[in-house]
């Protein structure tokens, strides 16, 4: 059956109190397993601090073309929250006055917002040193009018960040929907075309692997030499390097632990792989996540959960990086998906 968001399924866990109720009751309310809090401060960890911005990540809509099973933002054809050109225009004032050298433009599907060209063309201008745009491949191939915009990516020095769970048809397919295999492969064959992924080049383009099941991701460098193999003897393609992500407990990937009864060992998994030198590197310690709407989060899993910012500065148009730095970061049980193993962010491994 295709999938569907939770919220045209009009599932309860479209509402994000009652994934963080599931998050905070059952098996660490009644203590079998420690709540993350009470993980961290075992090694004087608590609270988590926000340290100097380096990334900011913005989230321009959860629109998408596809409905992938695992989504943490429960995107889909059917979401309609899209940025406005007018907070766009204040994500830019910050972004031409940021000290964070990396800007990472995300979804949903970022090129289906109306506005995300001139966004990019305006975003380009202020020069940051790494310009990322998360695409899921097949945008590029949904639609005629897509289909430049590897030269666009090129043209504005995009790092181009793709997901990509699997170099057979099958896996992939499975997690993110018939079909998708095939166009991806064409899309990284055009982005390779014009010079993306090739030993050497500028152009950077990297893939995201995310376990399609209720397991942890292997080891990231290994998997890079699997994939790197296999789809250039398969396709001819070229890349950069693998972020090995795992999958957090929320959203439309904890529905899938819920149904299929793999809930509570997933969170056994997640606690026993707890690494506690991958807590001063998770994401949220350099990043501010800007919602559609231009709410700030520590990251795009706590604005999915609803969880804002504790600071001053709650909105876009307030922002002030002196304010958020030092900030108490908000945490909750998800966050063991940060510090299993290796630690996991946008960016792949982190200890
Ligand atoms: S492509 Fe990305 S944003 Fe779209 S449904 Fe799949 S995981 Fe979600
Ligand atoms: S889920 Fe977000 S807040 Fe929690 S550790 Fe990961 S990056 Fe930080």
């Amino acid at each position: 059956m295709k999938t569907q968001s939770l919220h045209k399924r009009e599932s309860q866990l479209a509402n994000s109190k009652r994934q963080l109720e599931i998050l905070s009751n059952g098996i660490f309310q009644n203590g079998e397993l420690p709540t993350f809090k009470d993980k961290i401060a075992e090694t004087n960890q608590f609270p988590l601090k926000a340290k100097k911005l380096e990334i900011l990540q913005i989230n321009v809509g959860y629109m998408c073309n596809q409905v992938c099973e695992h989504c943490h933002v429960d995107a889909g054809p059917d979401r309609q929250e899209i940025m406005t050109k007018e907070t766009m225009q204040q994500c830019l004032e910050v972004i031409k006055n940021t000290g964070a050298h990396t800007l990472d433009l995300t979804g949903g599907a970022p090129e289906m917002n109306p506005n995300f060209r001139w966004f990019v063309e305006e975003a380009a201008k202020a020069g940051i040193k790494d310009f990322i745009v998360r695409s899921n491949l097949t945008i590029i191939r949904a639609n005629k009018k897509y289909h430049d915009l590897p030269e666009f990516f090129k043209k504005h020095n995009v790092h181009v960040v793709s997901s990509m769970p699997h170099w057979t048809r099958g896996k992939t397919d499975k997690q993110r929907g018939d079909g998708v295999f095939d166009k991806s492969i064409q899309a990284l064959k055009d982005l390779n075309a014009v010079g993306y992924g090739k030993d050497g080049s500028d152009l950077r383009l990297d893939l995201v692997y995310n376990p399609s099941g209720a397991f942890l991701p292997g080891d990231q460098a290994s998997m890079e030499k699997d994939f790197k193999k296999a789809l250039l003897e398969d396709f001819g393609i070229h890349f950069h390097n693998l972020f090995a992500i795992t999958n957090l407990p929320i959203s439309r990937f904890l529905d899938y632990l819920i149904a299929s009864e793999n809930y509570e060992d997933y969170m056994y998994a997640l606690v026993e792989a707890y690494n506690p030198s991958a807590v001063a590197h998770v994401m949220c310690t350099n990043t501010i996540s800007v919602s559609w709407d231009g709410y700030l989060y520590d990251c795009d899993f706590n604005q999915m959960l609803q969880l804002p910012v504790n600071s001053k500065a709650k909105h876009i148009s307030e922002y002030n990086e002196a304010l958020l730095e030092g900030r108490n970061i908000v945490i909750s049980q998800h966050c063991y998906g940060c510090t299993a193993g290796a630690g996991s962010s946008c960016q792949g491994t982190v200890a």
